[in-house]
């Protein structure tokens, strides 16, 4: 086909652009996000979003850190710098590592931008197209994405309230072959499980045993404001140069620093600082600068007293209010820590269905079904406790009794 310039003269018409990738156009958007979006009205109260309580930020701590290194080293922390991330900002992770319990030298870590990113590099650096990985079911979403477009197969590992099962699991890596088992230990999201210690320490073992790599992805293990803390799956004999533990400061400090670390064995390490660099060359020079000296001038453990004590108060809240507001037969669990609880409806009722009548009441709630990588549940849902007072939980719980006539 031509067309006629103004001139006069015919110009031949643009070719159609090439397509997207089909990675990318299989993978599609986060179905969370889009409800999300329905739910941002200021008027609705939402146990649906991820987020920490932005009032709890220490935003005047922050800032003094960033005025003391932009005042004090303004050339160093404006420029480029390292892939493995500013050495100040790994020595003090390693040694809260090591404090908890897991010996821990800054040469371990990678900083990454996010804990998100440090998935997407270990996506790069260990797994082909039409590899296999296995996932919790549920699991989390922005995961299961991660591989989506990495191209390989999810298969679900089946689990009860504490998590995997280690049979289960051991049967499915002896039938499927796959490479890498990703799992969220502590508070996990979307259910806010917790795997104890013994399944922990199978999952070492039936991985150093049949040949797998473990990513643990531990955002929330600081987020604990009950019971005892459970060793990582990192230290647990066995599985030491073929685990990753993965985590960030998005839910201990504040997300907006898109601050993570990575923390694997030497080979695999280098491997993602190379992906790194295809990424984007390092995590930014300010904010790991200015983090750092956060951690050097400011007590991150008396913030996260704060931070835990007031979603302790947030959880019994929620938890004291949901037998009111849940239809008769709705079951849900009691997180020790974290951001959120798991909620089953009785059979037959589908939350994905209710959401838009508890939307018109202007409460939401995110539904559970798109986090399972095998068959969905779709009497379940996710509810985060954290960004709302006591006195406005009780409030979404009133109007959620409305909406689904509890
Ligand atoms: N992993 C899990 C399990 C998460 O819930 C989240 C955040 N919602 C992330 C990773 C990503 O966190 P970050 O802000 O560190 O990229």
């Amino acid at each position: 086909m031509t067309t006629t310039a103004r001139s006069g003269s015919s110009v031949p018409a643009p070719a159609p652009v090439p397509a997207l990738s089909s990675r990318t156009a299989s993978v599609g958007g986060s179905p969370v996000r889009e409800i999300l979006a329905l739910t941002e009205a200021p008027e609705v109260i939402s146990f649906a979003g991820g987020l920490p309580a932005p009032e709890l930020f220490d935003s005047e701590g922050i800032r003094r850190a960033y005025d003391a290194v932009l005042s004090e080293s303004p050339h160093r922390v404006l420029q480029y710098s390292t892939t493995e991330g500013d050495p100040a900002l790994r020595a003090s992770v390693a040694a809260r590592l090591t404090t908890r319990g897991l010996p821990t030298e800054a040469g371990d870590l990678l900083i990454t931008t996010g804990s998100q990113q440090g998935l997407s590099l270990l996506a790069s650096a260990l797994l082909e197209p039409g590899d296999t990985v296995l996932v919790e079911d549920p699991t989390y979403l922005a995961a299961l994405q991660c591989f989506g477009l990495a191209g390989v197969r999810t298969v679900p590992v089946p689990t009860d309230e504490d998590g995997i099962l280690p049979d289960a699991l051991d049967a499915l890596v002896a039938a499927e072959n796959p490479k890498l088992l990703y799992l969220v230990p502590n508070f996990q999201n979307p259910t806010g499980r917790t795997l104890p210690l013994a399944r922990r320490r199978a999952v070492a073992e039936i991985a150093a045993r049949r040949g797998l790599w473990v990513v643990e992805d531990d955002p929330y293990g600081e987020l604990r404001f009950g019971g005892e803390s459970v060793p990582w799956i990192s230290g647990c004999p066995g599985g030491e140069d073929r685990t990753v533990l993965l985590s960030s400061f998005s839910k201990v400090m504040a997300p907006g620093l898109r601050l993570g670390w990575l923390r694997g064995p030497e080979a695999l390490r280098r491997a993602c600082v190379i992906a790194k660099q295809a990424a984007d060359l390092h995590t930014s020079t300010l904010d790991q600068a200015a983090a750092a000296r956060y951690l050097a001038d400011s007590d991150l453990d008396l913030h996260l007293e704060i931070v835990r004590d007031a979603y302790r108060v947030r959880r019994d809240a929620l938890l004291a209010g949901l037998a009111s507001a849940l239809p008769a037969g709705s079951t849900w669990n009691h997180p020790e820590g974290g951001m959120f609880l798991w909620a089953r409806l009785p059979d037959g009722l589908d939350a994905a269905a209710l959401l838009p009548k508890a939307v018109e009441h202007k409460v939401a709630y995110v539904p559970g079904a798109p986090f399972y990588a095998g068959r969905p549940d779709a009497a379940t849902l996710r509810m985060s406790f954290t960004t709302h007072t006591p006195k406005e939980i009780g409030v979404g719980l009133e109007r959620l009794r409305e909406a689904l006539g509890a």
